[in-house]
């Protein structure tokens, strides 16, 4: 078992340094370096985060990869992903024309790769599948380049995309990661919780975004992280609003990012109202968020927050999410 998962990491590692070297050395990598010259990612920049290409089939075929492997490689390959049976029991490769990001765990090793199509297609992104060494709940895309900015600022921006993290990198903002392209786990909160205290979610400005930032709530009441949540204005995520207002007017969305009891207030009061009836509703979307409180201080520190919001005393907020819930009429 243990043997296995060594083979799957060492045909990662190989794999990303042969699709790392063709995207910085081969004439049939120059589309995705211009790719990646037309959205502003240098070379020192990819070769930060290992990017590689991994060319289209007109071009090398539906073997690249599998052929610059080794029999015994072949199985640990399969294994991890990166190749696919066909129905003939022979292999062909996973990746094909397409920009390569790898994803590494936090001693360096890669553990699999997310890779986007040039130009238009579907599916814009294609990640590798889960495997006993690629769990993406546990997971985050630029953590391992991160970790030290992290620990220094005391501080993480989790942004949604692949380029929204490496395009702040390159602008000079190193304390970002993404997941891969699911909703932050609680898994992923408690890996950053070891290098700061402080998180910012920083999604796009539309309903997705909203969502993904509301369902990470009960994840940072859980693991007793003070998160904020900061939006980009509707039509932009970080990769172009850094691209277009600069870096700075990025510091200034994160510098104000809302507390996550501000925020899930926000989104609650927009949702419901505030009529009476729609107090009462809120009173009722704040009942998990209670129950996800890891411990009575938090509890407190929720209730009084709310409370003053609502207009109630903490008592009266505290009996009435003490009560069983309501029993639909
Ligand atoms: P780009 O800027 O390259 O067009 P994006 O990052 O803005 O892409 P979004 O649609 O905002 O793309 O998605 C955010 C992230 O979600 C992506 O970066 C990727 O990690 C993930 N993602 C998006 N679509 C898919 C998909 N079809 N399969 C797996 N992951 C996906
Ligand atoms: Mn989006
Ligand atoms: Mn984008
Ligand atoms: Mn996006």
């Amino acid at each position: 078992q243990e043997k296995q998962r060594k083979e799957m990491f060492q045909v990662s590692d190989k794999a990303a340094e042969i699709y790392s070297r063709f995207l910085a050395d081969a004439p049939q990598a120059a589309v995705a370096r211009s790719y990646l010259e037309k959205r502003g990612i240098p070379q020192e920049i990819r070769k930060r985060f290992g990017l590689g290409y991994a060319p289209a089939v007109e071009s090398s075929g539906w073997d690249f990869l599998s052929h610059q492997l080794a029999e015994g490689e072949q199985a640990a390959a399969l294994e991890a992903g990166l190749l696919v049976r066909n129905e003939r029991g022979g292999v062909y490769d996973r990746f094909r024309d397409r920009v390569l990001f790898p994803i590494q765990e936090l001693s360096g090793r890669v553990c699999g790769f997310g890779g986007r199509i040039i130009g238009e297609g579907q599916p814009k992104y294609l990640n590798s599948p889960e495997s006993r060494i690629y769990i993406k709940s546990k997971l985050l895309l630029g953590l391992y380049q991160a970790k030290d900015a992290i620990r220094v600022q005391n501080q993480a921006i989790i942004v949604e995309g692949n380029f929204d993290l490496v395009s702040l990198v390159c602008h000079g903002c190193e304390n970002v990661v993404a997941p891969l392209g699911t909703a932050l786990t609680r898994e992923q909160l408690r890996l950053l919780k070891r290098f700061a205290d402080n998180v910012v979610l920083l999604f796009d400005g539309d309903e997705a975004g909203v969502k993904a930032a509301v369902r990470a709530v009960p994840h940072f009441l859980a693991e007793q992280v003070a998160g904020r949540v900061a939006l980009l204005p509707i039509g932009h995520d970080p990769d172009t609003f850094v691209r277009e207002e600069g870096i700075e007017a990025v510091r200034r969305l994160v510098e104000g990012a809302e507390s996550l009891p501000e925020f899930t207030f926000k989104q609650l009061v927009a949702e419901f109202g505030l009529t009476l009836d729609g107090k009462s509703r809120i009173v009722e979307a704040l009942r998990p968020l209670v129950k996800a409180a890891a411990s009575p201080l938090q509890r407190t520190v929720i209730i009084s927050h709310f409370s003053e919001q609502l207009g109630l005393s903490p008592e009266q907020l505290d009996t009435m999410l003490e009560r069983p819930e309501p029993v639909p009429v």
